[in-house]
């Protein structure tokens, strides 16, 4: 089995069902869906020449040409690279050179970035754009069969999203993605026929991946006619279809429960939300659950191990009066089954229950490397663990915390700070509305600890009450030296914190006030 063999078998075995819509719109059945995939791979291959193996990047808005353009990648035995479409052209262009892409698939939306981002290649890439006449050419192509793509073959190359440095590329093969898909039914949710997955987020990430577990089910796939993430439609969208999942970031999420719109909507549609990709603090997790009842389910996961590392499933979101269900809540759930998870110590030894270690796992959706990248490869495949980066501890049932990420650790006077810590506890204040922790150096401490605060709307939290908050939650030292309130928190667009541009507006400050005389 490899991918293009499962549009293929949904193809034959649910041909006549609805496979995508636009909005509320049917576009395409699952036999339609398959015989386009086959047909671009036609054209890919013998029209354009490419071979298997070579990289096709998708810098697309969500819509129904996403799904045809990456079925007909593996349908070719090519491999996809979708990129976040909110990057700027120069930052397309290193994934292009990185990936090695000969094709850039776009929308017309984005046709000036690909453009843009192809002419800073070399060499450069052809960009075709979904719908133009050299599409719907390669579209009358004849379509070929499923490539008999290996399950160790790279089916899709995920940048990650660079936050914490320059994106690399985690090279995901059809055996790591087909793990997902089996992950996704055991573990997150079951999917029936007539259910559907809402593609609210962007598709170069999560939701892409998680449009497998619906094509494996013969499922539906919704595409929002905005393209994105719009509450207004998503309601609408949800009272319309049954059965509709979405993945969501927690940011995306809290935009939900908190719009204005969705007091008195019908959310009878709506089966299941999936979030993840970033924290979810405790206090947003329980207004969620008010708003939207027993629908959410979590999980962890990375580009290098998409999509579940682990999972807080639907009944561990119930408060079924487990004495530790507010600590089970604000964890990141238990391992998903065939992995292998452990937080470790430095040398990679399991550090006992309740001990902050990194995060380190092996199973079959770990990736096969990084494109290109044999150092960072090496750095985080080590004796077949794969180490995330990301800090946490278990408990004695199994259930992870995630604390930060290694990076994000602030250091103060030889103490370790986890942001994520002071973040929840400032979030209890009922005047803030989003924070973010980081640190900014300092002459003799190494770091402080620094908190930008988004406030409520109409409202300015007092400094001295968040104070006065941590003093009586934290350790003294733990306590931001300062606030800043600031309209926003810069995030990228799968809605996650940037904080490396924080922590560069902190080092910019601090070089101004130097600089005074
Ligand atoms: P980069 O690795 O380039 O810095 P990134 O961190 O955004 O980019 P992704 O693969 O997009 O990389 O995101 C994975 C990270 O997101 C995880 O390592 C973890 O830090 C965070 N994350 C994912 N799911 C959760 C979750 N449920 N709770 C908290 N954090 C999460």
């Amino acid at each position: 089995m490899n991918l293009a063999r499962l549009l293929d078998r949904a193809g034959r075995v649910a041909g006549g069902r609805v496979a995508v819509w636009r909005g509320t719109s049917p576009v395409a059945t699952h036999a339609e869906l398959a015989a386009q995939a086959a047909s671009l791979a036609g054209g890919l291959r013998t029209r354009l020449g490419l071979a298997p193996g070579e990289r096709v990047a998708l810098l697309m808005t969500n819509g129904p040409e996403t799904l045809t353009a990456l079925f007909a990648c593996w349908q070719a035995g090519l491999v996809a690279v979708p990129v976040n479409a909110k990057l700027h052209p120069r930052e397309v262009a290193f994934i292009l050179e990185n990936s090695g892409a000969r094709l850039l698939v776009t929308t017309h939306d984005l046709a000036g970035t690909a453009q843009d981002a192809a002419c800073g290649c070399a060499p450069q890439p052809e960009v075709v754009e979904a719908g133009s006449p050299a599409w719907r050419a390669l579209l009358g192509a004849t379509p070929v069969p499923p490539h008999p793509s290996k399950a160790s073959d790279p089916a899709w190359i995920f940048y990650t999203s660079g936050t914490t440095g320059r994106p690399k590329g985690a090279v995901l093969s059809h055996r790591n993605l087909l793990a997902m898909i089996q992950g996704y039914f055991t573990e997150v949710d079951s999917i029936a026929p007539g259910d559907a997955v809402l593609h609210a987020a962007p598709m170069s990430h999560g939701s892409g991946l998680y449009a497998l577990p619906h094509v494996a089910a013969m499922a539906g796939q919704i595409l929002p006619e905005s393209g994105g993430f719009d509450p207004d439609e998503i309601l609408r969208l949800l009272a319309h279809h049954r059965g509709v999942t979405i993945f969501a970031a927690p940011t995306m999420v809290g935009r939900l429960v908190r719009w204005p719109g969705k007091a008195g909507a019908d959310l009878s549609g709506l089966k299941t939300i999936v979030y993840g990709g970033g924290p979810m603090y405790l206090a947003d997790c329980q207004a969620a659950l008010r708003v939207l009842g027993p629908r959410l389910v979590q999980i962890y996961g990375q580009g290098e191990s998409p999509m579940t590392i682990s999972v807080l499933p639907r009944h561990c979101h119930a408060d079924t009066g487990h004495p530790r269900h507010l600590e089970r809540l604000a964890s990141v759930g238990f391992a998903q089954a065939g992995i292998d998870l452990r937080v470790a110590g430095p040398d990679g030894s399991p550090l006992p229950v309740g001990e902050t270690g990194e995060v380190i796992l092996r199973g079959p959706t770990v990736m096969e490397g990084y494109w290109r990248n044999p150092e960072a490869t090496a750095a985080s495949l080590r004796d077949g663990w794969l180490w995330t980066g990301d800090m946490g501890s278990l408990d004695e049932d199994g259930f992870l915390t995630l604390k930060d990420r290694s990076k994000d650790l602030i250091i103060s006077g030889g103490s370790n700070i986890y942001p994520r810590e002071v973040e929840e506890v400032l979030l209890l204040h009922p005047e803030v509305a989003e924070v973010s922790v980081v640190g900014r150096a300092h002459p003799d401490w190494g770091e402080e600890v620094v908190a930008f605060v988004v406030p409520a709307a109409g409202a300015s939290p007092p400094h001295e009450a968040l104070d006065a908050l941590c003093l009586e939650r934290i350790a003294r030292f733990k306590r931001p030296k300062e606030y800043l309130v600031v309209p926003a928190l810069p995030k990228n667009n799968y809605g996650k914190v940037l904080k490396t541009e924080l922590r560069r507006w902190l080092e910019a400050e601090a070089r101004d006030n130097n600089s005074k005389p």
